[in-house]
């Protein structure tokens, strides 16, 4: 028997529109429905974007459409010293590419679209230290890889069952120093003891790579629950930066009964969701809001 923890990351760069609360909720809702956990954690590793006054809000609004959480957030820009360690004891390599080089030789006709073409894998330590001088005088760091020793890896998700996504050299570290998210994410999971992640289904093609990296630091990758998208009427994908509808525009409790209203239970209130929706019934349709 193990018990779940669950738990929602929200990134503080703007307001929580309807289809981020509803994955919320329904993150929370999976894990309560079998007594488990459930943390919030605040992903603000990217310190240009990210705004203390949007985390105090977001954190707001999930609690206004019937959120509550287990202990204080976490935040990533407090996490450092574990990223360090993380990238310690992984097998790495310095990457001097430019965006526009990785382009080019990713596009080129091998490979999966849009991987890492390996370019800095084995470069001569002759051309590494040029490379490595001329970044140093526009101020710029390489960038760290993962030495990835297989191309894909297999996943278990919920809805989408057994899923096998490419793995690639992915960037642990960016060239500006700061951290990327597909390390952060894992290093957080594993030591919040986070057991089963939900979240929008635009993430199933980085499960492979994050499950990847957790099994390299000795981690049990979490189960994965990729949950549809919410759609804009016009079929476009909400997001946060287009205005979408967010608890600006419309009451906690109308966001709250659109959501049950969305997951085939209308007139039920949040709080009740835990005792009413297994994972099986969650509707795997994009869903439309408005
Ligand atoms: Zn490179």
């Amino acid at each position: 028997m193990s018990v779940i923890t669950g738990r929602y990351a929200p990134s503080p760069t703007g307001h929580l529109h309807v289809g981020n609360l509803r994955t919320a909720v329904l993150a929370w809702s999976l894990a309560r429905s079998v007594g488990g956990g459930f943390v919030i954690r605040v992903e603000d590793i990217d310190r240009q974007r990210c705004r203390p006054e949007f985390e105090a809000q977001q954190l707001a609004d999930l609690a206004a459409v019937g959120l509550e959480w287990d202990g204080v957030p976490v935040r990533q820009s407090e996490r450092t010293e574990r990223y360090v360690q993380a990238l310690a004891a992984l097998p790495t390599y310095r990457c001097y590419c430019s965006r526009r080089e990785i382009q080019a030789a990713a596009s080129a006709p091998h490979g999966a679209p849009g991987a890492y073409p390996g370019t800095c894998r084995n470069l001569d330590p002759e051309v590494a230290a040029v490379k490595a001088a001329e970044r140093a005088e526009v101020g710029m760091e390489p960038a760290i890889r993962l030495r990835a020793d297989v191309a894909s890896w297999r996943v278990q998700d919920a809805l989408h069952g057994e899923v096998t996504g490419a793995v690639d050299d992915v960037v642990l570290r960016r060239a500006d120093g700061g951290w990327a998210y597909n390390l952060a994410v894992v290093v957080d999971d594993a030591e919040q003891g986070v057991t089963q992640v939900v979240r929008g289904d635009d993430l199933l093609s980085s499960a492979a790579r994050q499950a990847y990296l957790a099994d390299l630091l000795g981690y049990r990758a979490p189960e994965y629950v990729h949950v549809p998208l919410v759609l804009s009427q016009r079929g476009k994908r909400l997001a946060k930066r287009d205005g979408d509808v967010t608890l600006r525009d419309i009451t906690a409790g109308a966001a709250q009964a659109w959501i049950m209203r969305s997951l085939g239970l209308p007139g039920v209130p949040v709080a009740e969701l835990p005792d009413r929706l297994a994972i099986g019934d969650i509707p795997r349709e994009p869903v439309i809001f408005g």
